[in-house]
Formats: C-alpha cells, structure tokens, sequence
C-alpha cells in the first residue's frame, strides 16, 4: 500500500476517447438545436418539459441504452444467461459514468432545470431498477428509462429536510392485500406530472426498527394527490411539487427491495440514490461554469468602455482568471467522481466533497459572469441570470452545503 499522501494513491486519469468526444459533440448540438430555444417558454411555464425529455431520450438514443440497461437486469432477475452488472455494462450510459457527467454538463450549459427534470426521472427509474424485483422493473423501471413514463423520487418531507431519515413521518402499514401509506412529502422535482413517484416511507417490520424504504405509487392511485407546481427563485423550468398521501393503498409488491433482511436503520436505497444525485449535480454544476467562463471571456473581449474593453480592467480579468481557476478545480473533480464511479468505489466523502464544491463555485461564478456583463447580464436575454437563480439550488436540494460539509467531517472524524 502506498504511504498517505503520496499523490499516486489516487491515480485518477482517466482519459476521454473518441466516444465521450462524439456524445458531447451530439449533446451540445441537440441542447443547442432543440433545448435552448425552448428554455424561455419552459421557464415561463408555457410549455411542459416533458415532450422535450422525450425527445432528448430518443434523438440522442438514451432511450435505447437504458431501456436495454434495464433489459438485461429484468432477464437477469429472471434467471437468464445475461450476467453483467449495471456498473459492468460496456460502454452505454449506465456502464460509462463519464458519458452521464458529459451528458448532464452539456444540460447543464443550456438549462440546468432541465438537467434536474432529467436527473429526477432518472433517478426514480435507477432506484427501482437497482433493488426492485422483476415485476417493479417491468412495470416501472423500463418504461421510465425508455423515457415512456416519467418519474419523481420523493424523500423530502415539510419537517424532514436534512434529516430526511430520523424525521420522516410518512408511514406504511402492511394490510393484508397491500401497503397502506400516510404522509406528504414535499420540494419533489417532476411530482405535478410524474405517471410514477418512488415515495419513501417508514415501513413497520414484525422485528425491529421500521426501515425508510421506498415504494411505488402510481399516478391516479386512490389516496395520491399531488400539488400545483410551486413558485421558485429558479428552475422555472424544473417542475416541483408536494404529494399527499392519504390513506394511499397499494399493492404489497410496490416496495422496492427486501425488508426483514436488511437490517440497516438508514435507508440504503435512498443513500444510493442521493450519493447519484450527489455524483451528476457536480456535472450540471460544471456545465454552469463552463458556460460563464465563455460568455464572460468573450464579453469581456467585445465590449468597450472608457476607450477599450472591458477585459483590460483588471478588475473584470481577475474575475474571470478566478472563475477558470474553479472550471479548472471542477472539472478534476468531476472526472475523479466519473472514475470512482468506474471503479466502483464511489463513496460519501468524495461526492460530497465534488458537490459541495461544484455547487458553491457555479453560484460564485454565475453571479460573477452576471457583473462582468452589467445590466445586459441581468436581463433574461442572455442566459446568465437563469444559471444564477438555477446555481443557488445545487447549494440546497440534495443535501445542503452544510449537510455535505457534515458528511465529509464525518468521514474524516468519525
Ligand atoms: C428545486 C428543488 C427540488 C428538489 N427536489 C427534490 C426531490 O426531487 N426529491 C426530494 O426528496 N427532495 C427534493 N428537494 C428537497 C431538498 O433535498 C431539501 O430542500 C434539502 O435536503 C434541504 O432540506 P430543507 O429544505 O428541509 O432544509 P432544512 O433541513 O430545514 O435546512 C435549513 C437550514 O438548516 C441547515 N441545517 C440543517 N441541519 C443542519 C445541521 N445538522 N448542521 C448544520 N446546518 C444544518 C441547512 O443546511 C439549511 O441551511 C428539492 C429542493 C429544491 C429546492
């Protein structure tokens, strides 16, 4: 073992070839052709994101390596030939996790609101598909990950935020026939619209501790209610609603994995799911600032005031420089998630490490690129003022920065 410090402990490179090179290359240009044009009626709630999510699964073929991701998992848990792990997979999305950072940075770019309507459905999908039994991938997983369905990952609760676990009052009793669910769950990306909402509850065992475990509950189950699109600072084009579960029945098949053989008080499934949303935010983070630095650097060369540009203020150079300084930072940090991801060794401290970073210097960033550019920064025209209201949100939603910062000390002290 090499001794601590050493910088070849983590040998991190991982180096793109010419696939990842092609899909950002498709990604930029689909975002570009058919996202960015949309964006202001999207944000202005005049259309929905969905018919827009559909096409980006099937024009960029994400429908297809999921959907067959998905495949070979339900052939596998009914018994068939096929043998390769999700993480195994051979160059699709779900094998490669430097594909998902590119796709979500190059969202990310254009409308990291939509990246997050995107991240939520994937996110359903992935925890069904992770733990769910044949039957939930059927019904569920795959039409989610074909981009068929689209889903909500429900775990926030009004008075569970950042102890989303010791605080959750959501309940489900097991009836005879079925699951009986009680609660509201709330702050819940794609839940106004979501056909399928993976809805974390506190499940009574006949031994021990109730375990949070999540369970599905489809739209129009009677019970389920789901609110209006709330109003936000940003993503206005991410919609994010409550869900109210009132004497919510559904069948005993819906919960998604084991009960009485995990024996962990904390939910395994949702620490999965959030340590994904904790690996692709840092990627739409990265987006925000790659897109600031650009728009900034080209500003900053074209526009003149006092008889030259405004790039010859050191002032505004500094900005700028600053703000490579942290493209630079989140773009090695990104590249080691991808990689940790890879080896299968993705763990808390690193992606708390990468999202609490990514997240802090985006909203830095997208407030700085909004001064270089002056009042043309803070009208809608450009896209700078949306990546600022959208940034602030990576500071929040997926565990907080302070929530982030606790779990990297943890690691360290623990
Ligand atoms: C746009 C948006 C979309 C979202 N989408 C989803 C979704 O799809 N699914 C889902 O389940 N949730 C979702 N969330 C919820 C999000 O994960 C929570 O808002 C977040 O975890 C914080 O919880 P809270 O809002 O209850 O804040 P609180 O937990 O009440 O925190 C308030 C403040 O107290 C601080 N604080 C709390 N505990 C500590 C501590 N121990 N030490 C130091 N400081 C602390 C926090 O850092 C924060 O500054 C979304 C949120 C937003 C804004």
């Amino acid at each position: 073992m090499a001794a601590a410090g050493l910088l070849c402990e983590s040998p991190d490179v991982f180096d793109p070839d010419e696939t990842h090179v092609a899909f950002e290359s498709a990604v930029r240009a689909w975002c570009e052709r058919a996202l960015a044009g949309e964006v202001p009626a999207l944000e202005r709630g005049e259309k929905l994101p969905y018919p827009l999510l559909r096409a980006l699964g099937r024009e960029l073929g994400l429908a297809e390596v999921l959907g067959a991701t998905a495949e070979r998992k339900l052939a596998k848990l009914r018994g068939g030939a096929e043998t390769r792990s999700l993480r195994e997979g051979g160059g699709d999305l779900a094998g490669d996790p430097l594909l998902t950072s590119i796709l979500f940075k190059e969202i990310g770019r254009v409308s990291p609101g939509f990246a997050m309507v995107l991240m939520a459905t994937l996110g359903c999908g992935m925890t069904i598909l992770a733990r769910g039994s044949a039957e939930l991938v059927e019904r569920f997983a795959i039409p989610i990950l074909r981009f068929e369905k689209i889903g909500a990952w429900a775990l926030t609760e009004p008075e569970a935020g950042s102890d989303a676990f010791g605080g959750m009052r959501t309940t489900a009793v097991r009836e005879a026939d079925g699951w009986r669910l009680r609660g509201q769950k709330t702050f819940i990306s794609n839940a106004p619209y979501a056909d399928v909402i993976a809805v974390f509850a506190r499940v009574a065992r006949e031994s021990g501790e109730p375990l949070a475990r999540p369970i599905v509950v489809e739209r129009g189950t009677a019970g389920l209610e789901v609110g209006p699109p709330l109003r936000k600072m940003g993503m206005h084009d991410s919609p994010t609603g409550d869900v109210f579960l009132d004497d919510c029945r559904v069948p005993l098949g819906h919960l998604v994995g084991a009960l009485e053989s995990e024996s962990r008080a904390r939910g395994a499934a949702a620490l999965d799911t959030l340590n994904m949303e904790r690996a692709v935010m840092p990627s739409i983070c990265l987006g925000i600032l790659e897109r600031c630095v650009e728009e900034s650097v080209r500003h900053a060369r074209t526009r003149r005031q006092f008889g030259r540009t405004i790039g010859e203020f050191q002032a505004v150079a500094f900005t700028i420089a600053r703000m490579e300084v942290a493209l630079e930072n989140a773009r090695n940090l990104v590249t080691k998630l991808a990689h940790a991801q890879k080896q299968g060794r993705l763990d808390a401290r690193l992606a708390s490490i990468a999202k609490l970073y990514c997240a802090e210097e985006a909203t830095r960033a997208a407030l700085a690129a909004v001064q270089v550019h002056g009042g043309s920064g803070y009208m809608a025209d450009l896209p700078l003022e949306k990546l600022a209201r959208d940034a602030k949100m990576f500071e929040i939603g997926g565990g907080t920065n302070e929530i982030q910062l606790q779990t990297i000390a943890r690691a360290l002290l623990a």
